[in-house]
């Protein structure tokens, strides 16, 4: 049938300044659609699609996509595309999330409603790390999956004072100081109590194995970018990451380019900042 026009129908789809594409199909979708206005005026279209009987959570997909883009538009750039989904899909073995430009599957079939916030903002905030700024996921996958973590715990901490690899064992105590407090005693117990063995800018395939490729590339690189922050203040590096991003979006930057950005904004000669990511052992 497939060689006969009548029997079939061709879709087009067009995106620009995108360097991947996705497509997802199911008959028994439902379909969660809002907008949101950023700060420019720009409207985009927010859609979930999830289950009939998945996650009940989804519900609020929209409002998660929705949350994220501000959050990271605010921080680093606006969301330069019209359209932001994300996708339903059952467990699988790398359970979490897959990116794409402008849509994003999520296979965490038992989060709550932090837990599902937080994987669609990190799936969602892949577009700057990964889509925008077009990093080298192979030889640096710190330029993308660890810059990533680090805003989107700083999401966690600034929402929910919350920490998605603490997790339950945060003290009541702790989640009662205020958000900057929050964040340096998660960080400082990274630091301390979680042994990171490997230098952060490996690529990606010399890693022993994936739970170390995740420990050092997500969450080491979120503790080194987060010395940056507390050296410097937020909104310095905030405005470092502003022009990196006004500089190399639809761009491939590589880690020289990101060290000149923040050099030019903060003021400061960044070499000996940058050689943390060779760095064995904590930081
Ligand atoms: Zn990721």
């Amino acid at each position: 049938q497939y060689n006969n026009p009548a029997a079939t129908k061709t879709l087009s789809y067009v995106a620009e300044n995108v360097h991947d594409f996705a497509l997802f199909a199911d008959k028994n979708f439902i379909i969660e659609y809002d907008t949101l206005q950023l700060a420019s005026g720009k409207i985009v279209d927010a859609f979930a699609y999830h289950h009939p009987d998945g996650n009940k959570h989804w519900e609020k997909g929209t409002e998660y996509v929705e949350s994220a883009i501000r959050h990271y538009s605010n921080w680093i750039g606006e969301y330069p595309y019209p359209v932001a989904a994300a996708v339903e899909v059952p467990k699988n073995d790398m359970s979490g999330g897959m990116e794409y430009p402008m849509i994003t599957l999520i296979t965490s079939p038992d989060a709550d409603e932090f837990m599902l916030d937080g994987v669609i903002t990190h799936e969602v905030g892949h577009n700057w790390f990964y889509g925008i700024l077009g990093s080298n996921e192979r030889q640096h996958a710190w330029m993308d999956e660890g810059l990533n973590t680090y805003y989107q715990f700083r999401y966690e901490a600034e929402k929910y004072k919350g920490n998605s690899v603490f997790g339950p064992s945060i003290p009541n105590e702790v989640k009662q100081r205020p958000v900057n407090e929050f964040q340096a005693i998660l960080y400082n117990a990274a630091q301390t109590q979680i042994p990171m063995e490997a230098p952060i800018d490996v690529p990606a395939a010399d890693f022993k194995n994936k739970e170390e490729y995740g420990l050092i590339t997500y969450l080491k690189t979120a503790v080194w970018f987060y010395q940056l922050e507390q050296q410097f203040g937020k909104d310095k590096v905030d405005k470092g990451m502003q022009a990196y991003y006004n500089q190399w979006k639809f761009k491939h930057p590589y880690p020289e380019d990101l060290k000149a950005a923040l050099e030019k904004s903060i003021g400061q000669d960044l070499t000996a900042f940058f050689e943390g990511l060779k760095k064995k052992g904590n930081l």
